[in-house]
């Protein structure tokens, strides 16, 4: 009992539904219209560099999204200490109209079980509170990333809650400020919580809450390029590399390859302009794996190093815009269920936004990003009303889809250089919290390329080696 799978939503949800979805399909453009339906968002179009880029470049990022982006600026902070880098950024899409980033929920929060990912997690919140000593550019507007301070809320049932119990130590000693509550605590915090099935919950104290993505990408963006980033608008399409064949101690063959330049393919053109690099930035979200695979990555036989792909793809996820004047107010947590399900408020005046991960065999498909409404009646809602009875009574005013950068190997990032291209550093994978965790994974990659290792935080757990050892970094029972 209180699973979403095993209950039903109020009856009369079937009749009202439909009729108040609005689809952003229909819209103009889902960037658009999906950050229309969030209040206070600041989108506006981006110029981007109509010019071809340039001949030669130090490090070429492909993707400029919040990670490709963050990597960019970070790499500037670090050309002061050590000289100057030619950086350039390559991003296909200047609307965004698909980028992860844009049509993400905003969180950031401090409850994780790796202790990477915790520390990812601190270090960017305190980058964030700090925004304008880092992002802030000479007579322009400061950044506001229009912060909402709110804890997370999850719940654990009986079953799962020594691991929250256990995550809770984790966290604490990482330095991460959580409480734990009993189904009383936290029926006398939140009242209009039915703690039915609930064993135990835990809290963030501080650090915790949602943004503008927006902000965050567009600030990043302004911020490198006043530094002497080049942005420039086309599509990688391909790499010219040189190979290397090396034997293994265990007498195998290896290939080993070097990218000499990228192919980058100007908008509404068959041309491309090859940018000759020292180092590429594989920062392609949920495309990453896709822009590998041009080096062969993952094209060798399937028991060799060659035939081990990157595993990240794009997986769909839906977010719905639900309003319900009776719902919880101000103090709203951000709600994690055990069920999976979630909600946060949205702005004020009884708006929400809530969604869940499809089952692995229930995955959409994701050629589009057009919304299943039965999703929503099916999968998301019987748990909101389980757990908020309140919910009974909302209407969903809009819903948008967007692009996990869905690492199908164990769901977290992957940072860091791989072992087959010497020269091809990545960062993607986060699969749900890359948002949150760019200003540190930025910032630890441009250490790792700038001063050959990490001094921040130590991430190398989360380079390659653990895909190709099958040692996977799963977050114990946290989505
Ligand atoms: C519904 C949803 C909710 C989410 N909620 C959260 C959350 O609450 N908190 C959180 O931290 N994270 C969240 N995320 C995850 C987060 O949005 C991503 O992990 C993060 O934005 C990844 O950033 P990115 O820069 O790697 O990817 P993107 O923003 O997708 O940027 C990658 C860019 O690369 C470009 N590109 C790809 N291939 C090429 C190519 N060949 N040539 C040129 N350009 C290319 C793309 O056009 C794209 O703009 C959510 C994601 C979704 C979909």
């Amino acid at each position: 009992p209180g699973h979403g799978e095993t209950q039903t939503a109020p009856s009369s949800a079937f009749q009202t539904i439909p009729n108040n979805f609005i689809s952003f399909r229909r819209l103009t453009s889902i960037k658009q219209t999906a950050l229309d339906a969030l209040p206070g968002s600041s989108w506006t179009p981006l110029q981007m560099n109509p010019n071809l880029p340039p001949e030669r470049a130090d490090i070429v990022i492909v993707g400029g999204g919040v990670v490709g982006w963050s990597v960019a600026y970070w790499l500037k902070q670090k050309e002061r200490v050590r000289g100057g880098v030619k950086v350039v950024v390559v991003e296909r899409d200047p609307t965004y109209s698909r980028a992860s980033t844009v049509l993400s929920a905003g969180g950031i929060r401090q409850q994780f079980s790796l202790s990477e990912n915790i520390l990812l997690s601190l270090h960017s919140a305190h980058f964030m509170r700090n925004i304008n000593d880092h992002l802030g550019v000479l007579n322009e507007d400061p950044v506001d990333l229009q912060f909402n301070h709110s804890g997370y809320l999850f719940l654990a049932s009986e079953d799962v809650a020594h691991i929250m119990e256990e995550n809770y130590k984790t966290q604490r000693y990482a330095g991460a400020k959580v409480s734990l509550l009993t189904p009383t605590q936290l029926k006398e915090k939140f009242p209009w919580i039915n703690t039915d099935g609930v064993a135990l919950a835990s809290y963030g104290l501080e650090n915790e809450g949602w943004f503008d993505p927006w902000t965050l990408l567009s600030a990043f963006r302004r911020k490198a390029i006043s530094m002497g980033v080049i942005p420039c608008c086309g599509e990688v399409t391909g790499f010219q590399y040189k190979t290397n064949t090396v034997s293994t101690r265990e007498g195998d063959q290896v290939i080993l390859r070097r990218i000499r330049s990228v192919k980058v393919q100007m908008p509404n053109s068959l041309e491309y302009q090859p940018v000759e690099c020292s180092i590429v930035v594989n920062a392609a979200g949920a495309f990453s794996g896709k822009l590998a695979q041009m080096l062969g990555i993952g094209n060798g036989p399937e028991d060799s190093l060659t035939g081990i792909s990157v595993p990240v793809e794009p997986r769909k996820r839906y977010i719905y815009v639900v309003h319900c004047p009776d719902g919880p107010g101000l103090d709203t947590p951000f709600l994690i269920d055990y069920s999976g399900v979630y909600f946060r408020r949205e702005g004020l005046g009884g708006n929400y936004i809530a969604g869940t991960s499809p089952l692995e065999a229930e995955e959409p498909d994701t050629s589009d990003l057009e919304v299943d409404h039965q999703f929503f009646v099916d999968k998301v809602w019987p748990s909101l009303c389980h757990r908020v009875p309140a919910f009974e009574s909302l209407k969903v005013s809009s819903a948008w889809a967007g692009f996990y950068d869905y690492n199908t190997f164990d769901q977290n990032g992957i940072i860091g250089m791989h072992p087959l291209v010497n020269n091809m550093y990545f960062a993607t994978g986060f699969s749900g919290h890359g948002l949150q965790h760019s200003p540190a994974v930025g910032r630890g990659l441009a250490e790792l390329i700038i001063e050959g290792g990490y001094k921040t935080i130590d991430l190398s757990a989360l380079d390659f080696r653990r895909i190709l050892s099958h040692e996977p970094m799963l977050e114990r029972n946290i989505v």
